[in-house]
């Protein structure tokens, strides 16, 4: 006799499938196994799931149900923890189970044949990897007396903990340590790292194999070809791996004795995922080891306000433990010295400040490093007709076409648009065409003019370097650029964020960022805590080397330096500016006192975009009211046009979070409703983003 299964599948976003969808098979199998199943006319993978997350509803008719494929069990099935964990991502961010879940394994186990598997499951030894005491091993450190007692902490409390160290006071040798101290109890224990971005995984995983041994270690990021990643994967899921360290990809690994969960650089925007399932990897990591009894730590220089207000102390209601390293290792604590230079009292057109011009060159002479900070690539973010006023439009979006000086076009950087550079305007005809503004590339040329006489010690000319996305498109040369600026061959780096995070430079004792004013005053609420936190980064890389600590500075040119931004900054009080902006937010009701969500419309023109929204929150008129949500009215997205797609978005509020859950849930139903109906003539996708990280 035949029984039913619940299979979660890959459906795509239209077919409406949801849930799991019944099949039929012979044998009974547990929850979590894999298995490939008849979808249409292909045949995919699936994974059984528990009744309860089917959306299902009638009464089926049996004998139009298919049967299983294959059953994969050469592959234990996935926990009962992974599949809440991937239950409660679909809800909480309004996307299908069957997305989540599939988009977590790896791609090739929809390829390969059963066979295959089979070899590649030998190639696994199947028991866990020992952390093996080779005399080559990085030794753990006498730890400072701040590091001491965070550690004892963790190692006593529940958590979550936010550990908020001060950069270069030695985060990353609290992960370690927790982890040996965890791996010294229970030695199956697994444990998971997170890192903001794919470039900062090799440092990580070198310090951590360093000290656990390569087969300890095990990386997921979307670098790794479809093998690796299938390898890797199965590390985890086999109970083989120790340390499982990846991007925000990682958090939905596989790890069936889960016991500790660490979060580098707990701010960065780059653990929310822009695209598909817009979920936070920070948060699910804090849900994750709430569920599987895992210890949680995010670790920041410059928490987000979110982890801040919930570190606040147990008697104010706060639940995350904070433990403080406010002092930089080997250096006596001490920080760089802030310089502000008003630009309003400096040469008018000047881009590097006469001041900061003579400290670089004065750094060049004692041959110390200084990195050069500017948050806009390619050469001049517009060209302009000087006859006609004519600027470098991109046709189909809505935003200028940035001028690459090095191999003369106009590319636009949300489509991708390119064009070789006219030679006269398109619209006058004249020749009279020119850069306005300035990007990294152009600030190299003009750093490289004004430095051109000034001579390094040994009497050979200042070696400048750039690196942005520009520079780095292509794999490995990243790598390369940044092990030259390590191993000292590069005087002055020049770049855009990129060059700000996690780097642990030895040499360089002066950072400067050219022209960051425009956060200031951006209509984004979030832009404030933004800036701060990248000019601390930024900040945290000069004077990391005891030699040179005293004389380290991180120089701002700006045209406010009264700015509160700046005066907390001068002091690298990062409690004085989280205060100021959590009572800013506190007063206009925004997150963290209140919980936001946003539905994104694409449509050709933008009248039909807005007019899908407008229905759908026509319709969503009762129940707001009744959950105490309000519907904000629908705005055209910043840019309104990329790629020919006319863009708006509306915004969702509520002080609860749980009723904006509730709204959202129930609401599902009415966008796909509007969808079908006249409104949604016209639309091209919808989409919710909870939590929106931009506004
Ligand atoms: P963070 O992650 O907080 O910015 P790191 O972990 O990179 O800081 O540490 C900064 C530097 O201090 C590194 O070079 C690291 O090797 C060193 N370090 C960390 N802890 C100790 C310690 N207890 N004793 C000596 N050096 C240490
Ligand atoms: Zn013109
Ligand atoms: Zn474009």
């Amino acid at each position: 006799m035949q029984g039913l299964v619940q299979v979660l599948v890959q459906a795509p976003a239209h077919s409406g499938i949801n849930g799991a969808l019944s099949y039929l098979c012979e044998q009974a199998l547990a929850h979590g196994t894999l298995v490939r199943v008849p979808l249409g006319k292909r045949e995919t993978l699936g994974v059984v799931w528990n009744k309860a997350s089917s959306n299902e509803t009638g009464s089926l008719d049996v004998k139009k149900l298919k049967p299983v494929t294959a059953v994969l069990d050469c592959i234990p099935p996935l926990s009962d923890h992974w599949q809440q964990l991937v239950n409660f991502s679909a809800a909480y961010y309004q996307r299908s189970a069957g997305e989540i879940a599939l988009a977590a394994l790896p791609p090739q186990l929809r390829e390969l044949s059963e066979q295959q598997l089979m070899r590649r499951l030998l190639r696994h030894p199947n028991k866990p990897s020992e952390v093996d005491d080779d005399d080559n091993r990085d030794l753990p450190r006498t730890l400072t007396n701040q590091q001491a007692e965070a550690l004892t902490i963790i190692g006593s409390e529940a958590g979550p903990f936010l550990l908020f160290g001060t950069t270069g006071s030695g985060k990353t040798e609290v992960y370690l340590q927790s982890a040996s101290q965890l791996l010294a109890r229970e030695p199956q224990a697994q444990i998971l790292v997170l890192v903001p971005e794919i470039n900062l995984t090799p440092q990580l995983e070198a310090r951590f194999t360093a000290r656990f041994g390569t087969s300890a270690v095990a990386c997921l990021h979307s670098g790794l070809t479809p093998a690796q990643r299938m390898k890797n994967w199965l590390a985890g899921h086999l109970g083989q791996a120790r340390i499982m360290l990846g991007t925000r990809m990682a958090i939905f690994a596989s790890l069936p004795n889960l016991r500790l969960i660490m979060v580098d650089e707990e701010h960065d925007a780059s653990y929310k995922q822009q695209e598909g399932a817009r979920y936070s990897a920070r948060d699910l990591a804090v849900y994750r080891g709430h569920i599987e009894g895992a210890k949680v730590i995010l670790g920041s220089a410059t928490p987000s306000l979110e982890s801040w207000h919930h570190s606040r102390s147990a008697a104010q209601g706060g639940r995350y433990r904070r433990l403080s390293m406010p002092d930089r290792i080997g250096t006596g604590g001490s920080l760089p010295t802030v310089r502000l230079v008003d630009m309003n009292h400096q040469p008018k057109d000047a881009v590097f400040s006469p001041p900061l011009l003579a400290a670089i060159k004065a750094r060049v002479a004692r041959h110390e490093q200084c990195l050069i900070l500017l948050n806009r690539r390619g050469y001049a973010p517009v060209l302009r007709c000087s006859e006609c006023d004519w600027k470098s439009e991109c046709s189909y979006c809505t935003g200028y076409r940035v001028f690459h000086k090095i191999d003369r076009t106009l590319r636009c950087h949300h489509c991708g648009q390119t064009d070789r550079v006219p030679r006269t305007c398109p619209t006058c005809g004249s020749p009279d065409i020119r850069p306005l503004g300035r990007g990294t590339e152009k600030l190299e040329e003009t750093l490289g003019e004004l430095l051109a006489s000034v001579q390094r010690p040994d009497g050979s000319p200042v070696r400048i370097a750039r690196i942005d996305a520009d520079t780095t498109r292509r794999k490995g040369t990243l790598a390369t650029q940044m092990a030259q600026m390590h191993a000292g061959a590069v005087d002055i780096l020049i770049g855009t964020q990129m060059i700000a995070k996690g780097h642990d430079f030895r040499q360089v004792s002066l950072v400067a960022a050219i022209n960051s004013d425009a956060a200031l005053f951006s209509s984004d609420f979030r832009a404030p805590e933004r800036l701060f936190s990248l000019l601390m980064q930024a900040a945290g890389r000069s004077g990391r080397d005891a030699s040179i600590s005293q004389q380290s500075e991180m120089w701002v040119q700006t045209f406010y330096p009264v700015h509160p931004i700046f005066e907390a900054l001068k002091a690298h009080d990062f409690d004085a500016f989280a205060r100021l902006q959590l009572k800013e937010r506190s007063q206009a009701g925004l997150p963290p006192f209140s919980f936001q969500a946003l539905v994104r419309s694409e449509a050709r023109d933008q009248a039909s975009a807005q007019a899908f929204l407008l229905a759908a929150s026509v319709r969503a008129k009762e129940s707001a009211k009744v959950l105490g949500v309000t519907i904000y009215p629908a705005v055209p997205m910043t840019p309104q046009r990329v790629a020919n797609v006319e863009r708006a978005q509306m915004l969702i509020e509520c002080l609860s979070r749980m009723a904006l859950q509730r709204f959202l849930a129930d609401w599902q139903e009415v966008l796909r409703a509007v969808r079908q109906s006249p409104e949604g003539k016209g639309l091209i996708r919808w989409a919710v983003d909870v939590d929106p990280l931009a506004i």
